[in-house]
């Protein structure tokens, strides 16, 4: 199969890297295990109110929708199949305090346009992967949280000298993913940029970096990512501009589910593990841990 574009030039800058053994570096490989929390998992715990822990419990085991090219996020060890990344720990402490070890989870890695599919037909249990939680997607899935607060951005080559912020794109090609709301947000409030739309935000980077496209817009904390590992090609251009709540989607009707996630999220930013495992992962981007945000109970009106 082939690789990436952007593949190939992030692996060549990590091996010059790790060569050179530079100091200051961005780290070649995802999170430190041992920097990692351990997560208790919790025992006699019964979800009896929720179809979806049901069905879970008597599989064995939780399957959670994830992406798998979002470096400090989410992201999919080509050689192991393992996942890793700041939204893989959310996952994780989701399971353990579900009553189900983080170690037999499996994940499926699901695109920004098929999250709402993949939890309507039962394809996962709940979706971990920078999913923004708003009042158009909550008419088709549940979120419990939110567990972070990103912002939209721009990712442009190194050299660029003509974007500062969403502003300047009139004219320019600028790349993000179908089914996500910085596309959305391009296209209804600036109609002057011309918005390019691909699976994921991995082969937008690829336009990048081949001069296919001028920018790339997504979150803030997926951007971030991109340039820690290609500092030398890639940079992040002006201030976020909007404000994208993280949510856990879960089936639309698991009001039950939702609420235990809420629960268990305010537990795990409680007791260090959230920040223990935002320094390990995302952290690695630059940014130090922000306080988390306040989780949001919504109403069931259905
Ligand atoms: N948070 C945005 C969204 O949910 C962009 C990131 C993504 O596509 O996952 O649409």
């Amino acid at each position: 199969m082939r690789r990436s574009m952007a593949a190939l030039a992030l692996t060549a800058v990590a091996l010059l890297a790790a060569a050179c053994g530079r100091e200051g570096s961005p780290p070649v490989k995802g999170p430190k295990p041992e920097q990692l929390p351990v997560y208790h998992v919790a025992t006699g715990f019964e979800l009896t109110d929720s179809t979806t822990w049901r069905a879970a419990k008597s599989r064995g085991h939780l399957v959670v929708g994830a992406k798998e090219d979002q470096p400090y996020l989410g992201e999919k060890d080509p050689a192991t199949g393992v996942y890793s990344g700041f939204d893989i720990e959310i996952a994780k402490m989701m399971s353990a305090s579900l009553g189900f070890d983080p170690k037999t989870i499996v994940f499926r890695t699901i695109a920004s346009a098929n999250r709402e599919t993949g939890l309507q037909n039962g394809q996962i249990d709940y979706y971990v992967g920078t999913y923004t939680i708003n009042d158009l997607r909550k008419k088709q899935v549940g979120f419990a949280g939110p567990y972070y607060i990103a912002g939209q951005s721009l990712l442009v080559r190194k050299d660029e000298k003509g974007i500062d912020g969403p502003q300047d794109l009139a004219g320019k090609k600028v790349c993000s993913a179908a089914g996500s709301t910085p596309l959305q947000r391009i296209e209804r409030d600036y109609p002057k940029a011309k918005p390019v739309a691909y699976d994921t935000y991995s082969i937008c980077v690829d336009n990048l970096l081949s001069l296919q496209v001028d920018a790339v817009t997504t979150d803030d904390t997926i951007l971030m990512g991109f340039a820690a590992k290609a500092p030398d090609e890639l940079r992040m251009a002006g201030k976020p501009f909007s404000r994208e709540p993280y949510g856990i989607g879960v089936p639309r009707g698991d009001t039950a589910l939702r609420l235990a996630l809420d629960d268990a999220i305010e537990e795990h930013m409680k007791n260090g593990d959230w920040k223990k495992a935002y320094d390990a992962t995302l952290g690695l981007s630059g940014v130090p841990a922000p306080q988390p945000p306040a989780v949001d109970r919504y109403g069931t009106a259905s």
